[in-house]
């Protein structure tokens, strides 16, 4: 059987299956190992073995971890100049110290599947959560004890349909991502947290007292419309429209969305750039 020395890291990542094609440089040794001669009809043909079993050892560590390996198939990678091993499953492991290895697949699945949820909750533009999440949260927000402090937060970006007619769809997305950024921010000081409803509108969901609400959106408005959105021919600013309601003034967790949009369609019908009640 074919034996490849590697050092202690590649035949980690070979156990954990992180790479399933191994390269070696063409020297002698490799050409002798793997390159058959073969002479048709006075011509001479070069073929590559067919190899079904790979030994892989790490020779310098104590106790000699060894692999056998399933070989799929070797290429000869001209551009490189390699041989490329294509690995299947593992079929014997000596000294592999099975236990280790386990645990730390079993860390790295739990910590993908962490990452897997987490980009299914979030808005791929902005990075901020997504309506999806939202529903979720608003869910378990209404259930729990501080819920009579509970209070959503319409933001709709005023005539964002200009931003992109003017100055073309990424500075639009651009703009949006400021906007998340800046909602973000802002999110943390009103005790809540932020999503993207849709298109250039936003939900907070957060829990502060009835009587600071209006004092920190105000911040909030200010703050996006004081800084500007770059654009090689004019620099942009953006201001927003700002629903509010609460939850103790709502039967349902759908009234207090309808209510939140309600303050947004006000505050739009008064002039924009302003903060409503729905
Ligand atoms: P109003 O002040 O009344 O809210 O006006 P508006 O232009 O903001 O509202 P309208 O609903 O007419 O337009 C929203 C625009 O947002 C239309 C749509 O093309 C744009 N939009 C939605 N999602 C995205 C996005 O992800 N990226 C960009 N660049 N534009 C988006
Ligand atoms: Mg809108
Ligand atoms: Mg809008």
């Amino acid at each position: 059987m074919l034996k490849i020395n590697v050092d202690k890291s590649l035949f980690e990542d070979i156990l954990l299956k992180k790479i399933n094609i191994l390269e070696k440089n063409i020297s002698k040794y490799w050409q002798k190992e793997l390159i058959e001669v073969e002479i048709i009809e006075d011509k001479i043909h070069y073929n590559i073995k067919k190899i079904k079993k790979i030994n892989i050892i790490n020779g310098l560590a104590r106790n000699n971890p060894k692999l056998v390996i399933e070989c799929k198939n070797i290429v000869y990678n001209t551009q490189n100049n390699t041989f490329e091993f294509y690995l299947g499953k593992i079929l014997e492991q000596k000294n592999t110290h099975t236990q280790d290895y386990k645990d730390i697949l079993i860390q790295e699945l739990i910590h993908e599947k962490q990452e897997l949820k987490d980009t299914m909750n979030r808005d791929h533009l902005t990075g901020v959560f997504n309506r999806r999440k939202m529903q979720k949260d608003l869910s378990m927000f209404i259930k729990q004890n501080n819920s009579h402090k509970l209070v959503a937060v319409f933001v709709d970006a005023d005539r964002f349909k200009g931003i992109n007619d003017n100055f073309g769809h990424d500075t639009g997305d651009r703009a949006l991502v400021y906007l998340g950024s800046k909602l973000k921010k802002h999110a943390k000081l009103l005790n809540g947290e932020v999503y993207r409803y849709g298109g250039e509108e936003f939900i907070l969901l957060c829990f502060v007292k009835k009587e600071l609400v209006l004092k920190k959106l105000d911040t909030l408005r200010i703050d996006i419309k004081s800084q500007n959105i770059y654009h090689p021919n004019r620099a942009i600013s953006m201001s927003v429209s700002i629903g509010v309601a609460f939850f103790n003034e709502c039967e349902s967790k759908d009234e207090l969305i309808k209510k939140a949009d309600k303050g947004v369609y006000k505050a739009k019908k008064n002039g924009r750039d302003r903060i409503e009640f729905g």
